[in-house]
């Protein structure tokens, strides 16, 4: 089914059109129906699939023809997520979404002044993508109210209703007139989260997609046995072996972030780092400069790692292994987005073996390992040296492997 088959209003059809958008997604495929019928929907789907324009697109359908008995103004839609970065990306797509439906989204995070957000919702705001800092801090000075909000969404679900976010979440929810259709998304869930998304809702629908593997069929994922004091050695072998590439790195703490750009320095790297310790305009600039291409290479602390959707990253680095299991899903589903194929390898030392296994049972499988002999190790840690025996064989073994796969597939197909 195309979206020009849906019965929606002709702006959303344009704008679905202006993106580039045709066919819905698996995701979005099975959730705007029960959207639009008014139920409350628990989606789990993998990175990359298109979760926020699955509650975007039935939202801004309801909220264009379902008639307000009260004239007085206020905030309809409230759409919570864990970051500033997830809060101007979903607002963005929103926005686009929206052209020409007369309604009006705003993102609200901290980091910034907050009169311009004030004299925004000042002047009515139908959409509202907040972190969960800022928009209490508004609400307990006066500038919200939240008597009028139809639909509740929680955008990384589990993420959100984590210790410290769920007493917010329950405070928020007492809030909000009972006759509200609440939405979760994510791409990772636990059983304890579950239950208690299911104590905020009643009877909610359940979709999930691909439950097996959380991590997307997109995503060639593996893992190099590299010792903590080689890390960066590999690092810049593996960046100076893939010049035009658009790489993002994560690290476990904004002080080794640091450090990692300061060991790239070193060696003529030029990359940027985005963590918590930034200031907004800083961290806004460094994620344009990714975006657009300006700057190829960036570490990141898992603070990024949420949500985002950064156009063409090729390859994600797991510098230091991921402490939380879950964020090793979300690290590396910054590549691989959409229908795009993306890269992702991890450098385990023999302390984060342990991390390993947790990460491997957590995703059920185990994940493929690059092998680096001797040799090759020490060639890439002793540059003068030279080797033939590079990443980029590696990586060019890593492709054949994939193209053989490809290969078996297409011969099956026929
Ligand atoms: P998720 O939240 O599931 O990680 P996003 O909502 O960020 O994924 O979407 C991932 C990418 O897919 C975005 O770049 C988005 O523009 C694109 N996308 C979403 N839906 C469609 C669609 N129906 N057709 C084509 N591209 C889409
Ligand atoms: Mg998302």
């Amino acid at each position: 089914m195309k979206f020009q088959d849906y019965n929606f209003v002709p702006s959303l059809k344009r704008n679905l059109e202006a993106l580039g958008f045709r066919k819905p997604t698996d995701i979005q495929y099975k959730s705007i129906p029960p959207i639009l019928k008014g139920e409350d929907v628990l989606a789990v789907a993998q990175t990359g699939t298109g979760k926020t324009a699955a509650f975007a697109i039935p939202v801004i359908q309801i909220l264009s023809t379902r008639k307000v008995v009260e004239k007085e103004y206020g905030i309809r839609c409230l759409i919570m997520v864990p970051t500033h970065e997830l809060a101007i990306q979903v607002a963005g797509v929103t926005q686009e979404l929206m052209k020409g439906t007369g309604l009006k989204v705003l993102g609200l995070h901290g980091g910034v002044k907050q009169d311009p957000q004030i004299e925004q919702l000042k002047k009515g705001v139908d959409v509202l993508v907040a972190t969960p800092g800022r928009m209490f801090d508004l609400a307990s000075q006066g500038f919200l109210t939240f008597n009028r909000v139809e639909i509740l969404i929680l955008d990384e679900a589990d993420h959100m209703l984590e210790l410290g976010f769920i007493s917010d979440m329950r405070q928020l929810v007492s809030r909000i007139p009972k006759r509200r259709q609440t939405l979760f998304f994510s791409a990772t869930i636990n059983e304890h989260i579950k239950e208690l998304a299911y104590g905020l809702v009643r009877n909610a629908v359940r979709i999930q997609i691909s439950p097996k593997d959380p991590v997307s069929k997109n995503i060639d994922h593996a893992v190099a046995y590299v010792e903590m004091d080689d890390k960066r050695f590999f690092l810049e072998h593996f960046i100076k072996e893939n010049p035009k590439s658009k790489i993002l790195v994560f690290v476990r703490t904004k002080v080794r972030a640091e450090r990692v750009l300061k060991a790239m320095e070193r060696v003529d790297i030029k990359s940027q780092t985005i963590h918590g310790d930034k200031l907004q305009d800083e961290r806004s600039q460094v994620m344009k400069n990714f975006k657009d291409g300006s700057n190829k290479v960036l570490i990141a602390t898992d603070v990024s790692a949420r949500g985002i959707d950064i156009p063409n990253v090729d390859f994600v680095i797991n510098y230091d292994m991921p402490e939380e299991p879950e964020n090793y899903v979300h690290r590396v589903g910054r590549t691989g987005r959409g229908t795009l194929k993306g890269i992702a390898i991890s450098f385990c030392s023999s302390e984060e073996k342990e991390t390993l296994d947790i990460i491997e049972s957590f995703l059920d499988k185990p994940i493929t390992v690059m092998e680096i002999n001797k040799a090759e190790y020490e060639a890439t840690i002793d540059f003068s040296k030279g080797s033939d025996h590079d990443w980029k064989s590696l990586m060019k073994e890593q492709q054949a492997r994939k193209s053989t796969k490809a290969k078996v597939k297409k011969k099956k197909k026929k």
